[in-house]
């Protein structure tokens, strides 16, 4: 029996009663790491970057994977030797980035708030990109580049102004966003950045918000950015790229995002109508690489039935899955093992001391204590914005492939969160 719904990856079946990714049962490695552990299919992540290589094959092309949405040094690192280059927001995802394997040249910095130290670590590294997002900094690129008698690679994130049909705390391509120069100012800031001496315009992108699940926002932001790249090329700027940025969304719960090869081949066909085919592109995906590739499994503590509400309390919180409590996100929840017993409707919960810390509310479930849940889709902005609140330590992390089962991060120990404090 295979269970029609599960969504995202085709690496997560249902075989009899036990839930596999790829060729391993779950079950067995909720036995042997315990919980919570996040485990990540190998294979779907490769599987996720091969259908943007696909549209891109015979293209001037850089798939630079935004590692904030998983920064874990093994998957950086199984994407630098597929050839990807990285989207980084800080230096500390530089140096991650670097350890992992990267190459400076594929690594384009982004972000509204880098900060001197930052840029000057960055410059010092041979970063391909600063992907700059105010006029203000670019006059702060500009000083440190001279300082370090350097011209630094500059883009300008614009700000395209289109919705993009998302949650309001991950759309960024709108006017009232902090995110990128404003498209009526775009060419001004361009015109700045090609009088600075320190500045070496090679470049524009923009990335207009995530969990894009239509394809219009992204056609709609490549027409006003290539509007852009006509005004700015007509003062005689030459931009060598157009960053796209990424966004895409991944099916938490029926949502039906474009395939990434089928959004870029139409994508490609509006850049060739317009004349802008040959021009090297770059793209910034982040969860559409790795969000259906990793679920999370925690184990039920206790089962405490109510009068209004059923509680299932398990053992992940919302320090290691934050996305319900910040954006009251779903995730699938399924037993790996399944029950024959009848299903209660319950709310799915960890033992952080806030009424915000729910997994999934009203699932119907037949568990008991002991059993152990899979919480789908986790393999994206969970175990990278994990935190230890309440003194949790953090989540161990494996990856799969095929039946070899890796540990890629241990659990975090208690002493670890007390590493760099000091008693009185
Ligand atoms: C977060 C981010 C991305 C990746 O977004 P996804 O929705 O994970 O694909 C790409 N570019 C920039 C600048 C970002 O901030």
């Amino acid at each position: 029996m295979t269970t029609p719904a599960l969504p995202g990856s085709p690496f997560l079946s249902q075989i009899g009663s036990e839930l596999f990714l790829e060729a391993t049962p779950l079950q067995a490695i909720a036995t042997d790491f315990g919980t919570p552990v996040f485990a990540y299919s190998k294979s779907a992540m490769l599987a996720a970057l091969a259908a943007y290589q696909r549209a891109f094959v015979d293209r001037d092309a850089l798939i630079c994977y935004a590692m904030k949405a998983n920064s874990s040094l093994a998957i950086l690192q199984l994407f630098a030797k597929a050839g990807c280059g990285f989207d980084i927001v800080s230096v500390g995802e530089l140096r991650r980035a670097l350890v992992a394997g990267a190459r400076p040249e594929r690594i384009v910095f982004s972000g509204v708030g880098k900060t001197r130290e930052e840029i000057r670590t960055a410059l010092q590294a041979g970063v391909g990109c600063f992907n700059v997002e105010s006029e203000a900094e670019l006059t702060v690129l500009n000083d440190v580049a001279l300082q370090c008698s350097q011209r630094a690679p500059v883009s300008i994130r614009v700000n395209p102004n289109v919705d993009a049909k998302t949650h309001p705390y991950i759309s960024t391509g709108l006017k009232g966003n902090k995110f990128g120069v404003a498209h009526d100012r775009s060419l001004q800031a361009y015109l700045q950045a090609s009088r600075l001496p320190g500045l070496r315009v090679i470049g524009i992108d923009c990335h207009i918000g995530s969990q894009i699940t239509e394809m219009d926002p992204y056609l709609d932001a490549m027409d006003r950015v290539l509007d852009l790249v006509a005004a700015v090329e007509a003062t005689g700027i030459r931009l060598e790229h157009i960053d796209f940025g990424g966004g895409l969304g991944i099916n938490y719960n029926g949502d039906t995002p474009p395939q990434a090869d089928v959004l870029w081949a139409r994508l490609l066909q509006r850049l060739d109508e317009r004349g802008y085919g040959n021009r090297r592109i770059l793209i910034e995906p982040g969860r559409s690489l790795v969000g259906n590739a990793g679920v999370c499994l925690t184990e039920v503590l206790y089962l405490k039935p109510g009068e209004h509400k059923n509680f299932c309390i398990v053992d992940a919180a919302m320090n290691d899955l934050p996305r319900p409590a910040m954006y009251q996100a779903f995730h699938q929840i399924l037993p790996v093992t399944a029950r024959s017993g009848e299903a209660i409707r319950m709310d799915v919960v960890g033992p952080v001391c806030e009424s915000g810390d729910w997994i999934g509310r009203d699932r119907d479930l037949s568990v008991q204590a002991g059993d152990v849940l899979a919480v789908l889709s986790a393999g994206a902005y969970c175990m990278s914005m994990a935190s230890n609140y309440n003194s949790r330590p953090r989540a161990a992390e494996v990856l799969v492939d095929g039946q070899d089962v890796k540990l890629i991060r241990a659990r975090e120990t208690i002493d670890d969160l007390m590493r760099t404090e000091k008693l009185l």
